[in-house]
């Protein structure tokens, strides 16, 4: 099963990824990924799964390749991050640009919304981001890497809605 993490440079694509396949957070000088590929197998719901995760660079620098990344994927995790409004509004072009390169077909996609540790530094609230998954029809899951809050829960709802497409 082939899923690939989508969203702007910096919004935790690489963190929630490496949280998620080890359970720890690497602060480690910030590393814009270019595309870096994952395979582990797991158990979900009492089935296994072979996992293919696609960690992708921010979408703005890489377009060329972004078609590649979407038409690799079945299941998409279309994260943003709370600190940042722009890339929130974004996400929506995002999956339609996903659709796009599949066609139009219908993709599984999980709405994430990660960093939600900087309560402090928030710019877009939990309704809000409630509200645009709703009108995506995906699960929404509000996340951080960093304290390890529901990184596996967004994984493993992608992983039900792949199997469920
Ligand atoms: P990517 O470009 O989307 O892959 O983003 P990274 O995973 O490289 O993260 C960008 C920056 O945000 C790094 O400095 C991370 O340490 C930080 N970061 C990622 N996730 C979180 C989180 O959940 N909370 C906080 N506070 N920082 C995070
Ligand atoms: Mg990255």
């Amino acid at each position: 099963m082939r899923v690939v993490v989508v969203g702007a440079g910096g919004v935790g694509k690489s963190s929630l990824t490496i949280r998620f396949l080890t359970s720890s957070f690497v602060d480690e000088e910030y590393n814009p990924t270019i595309e870096d590929s994952y395979t582990r197998q797991l158990v979900v719901d009492g089935a296994a799964v072979q996992l293919e995760i696609l960690d992708t660079a921010g979408q703005e620098e890489y377009e060329p390749m972004a078609d590649q990344w979407y038409q690799f994927g079945r299941g998409f995790l279309l994260v943003y991050s709370v600190t940042d409004r722009a890339w929130f509004e974004g996400v929506a072009g995002l999956l339609g640009a996903i659709t796009r390169a599949k066609l139009g077909a219908q993709v599984p996609v999980v709405l994430v919304s990660n960093k939600c540790d900087l309560e402090h530094a928030r710019k877009v609230s939990s309704a809000e981001g409630q509200a645009a998954a709703r009108a995506l029809r995906a699960p929404f899951v509000e996340t951080s890497a960093l304290d390890g809050v529901n990184v596996d829960v967004a994984f493993h709802e992608l992983i039900r809605r792949v199997r469920r497409a």
